[in-house]
């Protein structure tokens, strides 16, 4: 398949196929993904279907290494997929509400994926994480000796579960996934929940940490619900200022 053939088999997705594109690069130059991760869209066309690179480092991801799968992660072509695609498929099956996915091992995230304080909202930014992110153990399927990925529909499905309705679910000693509304929202909540995790390691080496309340976090939420595509277009402008002076 050639790339000029891949650009008109999108037909109605294109558009989010070209914000997947983007996402990849934004989420690179924000330090959430680095040769790891990967980050998905619904399908437009069709609701059980999603698009996601290929095998791929996201900051090298272009527009024909967009490919589309089924909620069975099988893949509309022969290129090889990410071994986790699972994460993407189960929750895009339990959360009809999700139409974009960003599964990262961003490194501020995961130590409280690993400890008994929970990853709450202390920043107006981060209301989404109310009341507190939940952790994802692996252990409870794939036991003790698994390899601690998210490699087949069963552990995808567990994971699924865990995240429930919350907008981010951390993985024990692995990472953490967010979930939007479409790819601008999937990939603030990404962002932010880095931001989030940073700002919290800090806060609490000074002291008592004063966290959001409901009515906060469900305020704060709404308005920031308003002001994304801001944020979304410099973090495209961004990332494609630093992609030409590569
Ligand atoms: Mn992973």
């Amino acid at each position: 398949m050639n790339s000029k053939q891949i650009f008109l088999n999108f037909g109605e997705d294109l558009e989010i196929a070209r914000q997947l594109v983007a996402a990849n690069h934004v989420l690179v130059q924000r330090g959430v993904l680095d040769a790891f991760g990967h980050v998905s869209a619904r399908s437009a066309a069709d609701p059980d279907r999603f698009l996601i690179s290929r095998n791929r480092a996201p900051a090298l991801v272009e527009l024909s290494d967009i490919q589309e799968m089924s909620l069975d992660c099988e893949p509309a072509d022969e290129r090889p997929r990410y071994l986790e695609a699972y994460i993407h498929a189960e929750i895009y099956r339990a959360r009809p509400d999700v139409r974009a996915v960003v599964h990262s091992h961003s490194a501020s995230v995961v130590p409280f994926s690993v400890v008994d304080m929970p990853l709450k909202p202390m920043l107006h930014i981060a209301g989404f994480l109310y009341p507190a992110a939940p952790v994802f153990e692996i252990r409870h399927l794939a036991g003790d000796h698994s390899d601690m990925l998210i490699s087949d529909a069963a552990v995808g499905a567990d994971l699924a579960r865990t995240l429930g309705d919350s907008a981010v679910v951390l993985m024990r000693g692995h990472g953490s996934t967010a979930v939007g509304r479409n790819v601008p929202e999937a990939v603030f909540r990404a962002i932010y929940t880095e931001v989030a995790a940073k700002a919290q390691a800090e806060a609490v080496k000074l002291g008592a940490v004063v966290f959001l309340t409901a009515e906060e976090a469900r305020s704060t939420t709404a308005t920031n619900a308003t002001q994304i595509s801001r944020a979304w277009k410099y973090w495209c402008a961004e990332a494609r200022t630093a992609l030409a002076n590569k």
